[in-house]
């Protein structure tokens, strides 16, 4: 079961009223694009499901990383994942998500497990997941089952790499289905971690200071 999040509405009436008047200064509107609302993917893709890793311990810190369930994402990202969830059913497949907005206070943890910039974003730079704008997911099939790929998630290796070409044949078809699927739909991948994928035009949202209760 997947907990109710209590969602805050960042849109703030100033914000509004002067992006109405076209009056908003090129250095905010990164700040007015953020100002969108986080909404629960859930609500927007009924059939998507969400395994939120770093919400147990079975992630590659060995620790909760954040005390929620539900994965939230900036409502543009949730309505493309909509698309993208309607085309795999068609075929039979889905999408199972494993992490989306982190807030700003968790990448901090993650800095603090691993100060290493290979792996974790430095939080001082903003990281990618904690503008709502990030996505961390795979293809099941109806069934629920992850269909297999060239590593498991979070693997540091260059196994994980989109261009990673010594896994099996099957693998690397299901990676690169992913990955087309998913750029086709407005998102663009990670040339290490064939399983992250950002909404184009992310770099213009700035980081959101939130923790879902
Ligand atoms: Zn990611």
């Amino acid at each position: 079961m997947t907990p109710t999040c209590q969602l805050r509405k960042w849109i703030g009436f100033w914000t509004i009223l002067m992006a109405l008047i076209g009056l908003v200064p090129t250095h905010l509107q990164g700040k007015e694009l953020a100002a969108s609302e986080l909404v629960d993917i859930q609500s927007f893709v009924p059939n998507i499901q969400v395994d939120l890793k770093y919400a147990t311990t079975d992630n590659f810190t060995g620790q909760i990383v954040y005390n929620f369930h539900c994965c939230l994402l900036l409502k543009e990202a949730a309505l493309r994942l909509r698309d993208v969830q309607t085309e795999l059913e068609t075929a039979g497949l889905g999408l199972k998500v494993w992490d989306g907005f982190r807030p700003v206070a968790a990448q901090w943890k993650f800095w603090e497990l691993v100060p290493d910039e290979r792996y974790v974003s430095d939080p001082r730079k903003g990281g990618r997941h904690t503008r709502g704008t990030a996505v961390d997911l795979t293809l099941i099939t109806k069934d629920g089952q992850e269909l297999v790929m060239p590593s498991e998630f979070d693997d540091f290796s260059e196994k994980a790499h989109q261009d990673y070409m010594g896994a099996s044949d099957e693998a690397v078809r299901n990676r690169e289905f992913l990955r087309e699927v998913m750029e086709r739909h407005g998102f663009i991948g990670l040339p290490t971690e064939w399983w992250h994928f950002d909404l184009i035009g992310w770099q213009n949202c700035p980081p959101i200071d939130f923790t879902p209760q």
